[in-house]
């Protein structure tokens, strides 16, 4: 087994591998897996490798043989002078979130849970049922009533069961977390396990980079797992000497849905009612937001809007670049990297993160 122990980003309580509720019984403040780095060790093979979700699994805390769907190994495509799209949609269920998913429904079966439960826009509850499948496990979901019908019947399709709640998002995370602890279904979603999981997404850019990293990385921002991912895992690399300098992080919401940039700009998180077509971006009050400022501050990045129209252009140009169609959400890191004009000599590169359309 692994060396890490859970800590409570709020009041720092700690707690061991075996607890299996992401929040701290002490303050509710969110878990987060703390390794002893000093113990964890690269795989054998780590630099010949072919680049996918697992070959990091020395970064997650998973003991067992992984449920996997073949997620990870998605391209990397330049699209110009130093410029770069990684393209999520190449996941089994076309969206980042299987990277997520492989780690958490791995450990849903490692604590020997017969069923989860998970709060989603639509592409989490997707590919948790499309996971939960593989896993011989039942998936319950809880989504707002904004959430996209066409990605409902696709989780229907996938077995998952599905609880539309009178609300937004946050509504339907609460909802979860009720069930979750009334019946005794493991819980799921932007938690501890999934944000390790998505950490995949940067350490295979990197590798991808041959370790070289770009100047700028463009992240999507819902509910701020991602990104808070995103830091975690380059910190992780840099621990290892496999990278020598941070990229500046940037955050990208929606114009309608902003509610993290405000908070960097303001340093008060408020929840916002969403106007935006970007469901799966479209969170009033991100989970992950104080991590995420953190990555933002600490990498010299910062957070950036965009609208639904320039969503819609840099959907049209991920299509015609690379031939696939990124949902809007998806679209959104390339349209700021777009908006950001990159300056010649320098580089960057944007997650398309989605194509559930
Ligand atoms: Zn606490």
């Amino acid at each position: 087994m692994k060396t890490y122990n859970l800590k409570c980003t709020e009041c720092g309580a700690v707690y061991d591998q075996n607890y299996t509720w992401p929040r701290c019984e002490k303050c509710g403040g969110l878990l987060e897996v703390e390794y002893d780095y000093d113990k964890l060790e690269l795989s054998k093979n780590f630099r010949t490798e072919f680049i996918k979700q697992w070959k990091y699994r020395s970064f997650y805390p998973i003991g067992r043989k992984p449920i996997t769907a073949g997620e990870g190994g998605t391209r990397l495509k330049g699209v110009g002078d130093g410029l770069f799209i990684k393209i999520e949609i190449d996941n089994p269920t076309k969206s980042f979130k299987d990277r997520g998913s492989t780690v958490e429904i791995t450990k849903a079966m490692e604590f020997g849970f017969n069923r989860v439960v998970v709060a989603s826009t639509g592409n989490m509850a997707l590919s948790v049922s499309a996971y939960s499948e593989i896993a011989g496990i039942e998936a319950v979901t809880f989504v707002g009533s904004g959430a996209n019908l066409n990605k409902i019947d696709m989780i229907r399709n996938k077995g998952g069961k599905v609880v539309q709640v009178d609300g937004d998002f946050n509504v339907a995370m609460n909802e979860a977390e009720k069930f979750a602890k009334s019946t005794g279904a493991f819980l799921v979603g932007d938690y501890l396990y999934r944000k390790e999981g998505q950490k995949g997404v940067f350490f295979e850019i990197m590798d991808q980079l041959g370790f070289n990293p770009p100047d700028y990385l463009f992240v999507p921002v819902g509910n701020a797992t991602l990104i808070s991912a995103c830091y975690k895992a380059l910190l992780e690399l840099k621990k290892f000497s496999l990278i020598d300098k941070m990229p500046k992080i940037v955050g990208v919401q929606a114009v309608g849905a902003k509610p993290f940039v405000d908070y960097v700009k303001t340093g008060k998180l408020k929840k916002v009612s969403i106007d935006t077509n970007a469901d799966a971006i479209a969170v009033g009050y991100p989970t992950y937001a104080k991590q995420a400022k953190e990555a933002i501050e600490k990498t010299g990045g910062e957070a950036v809007t965009v609208t639904d129209e320039e969503m819609l252009d840099a959907m049209d140009m991920i299509y015609r670049k690379a031939g696939v169609c990124a949902e809007l959400a998806g679209a959104s890191a390339f349209a700021a990297m777009i908006k950001h004009k990159i300056r010649e000599g320098k580089s960057a590169v944007a997650v398309v993160s989605g194509g559930n359309i």
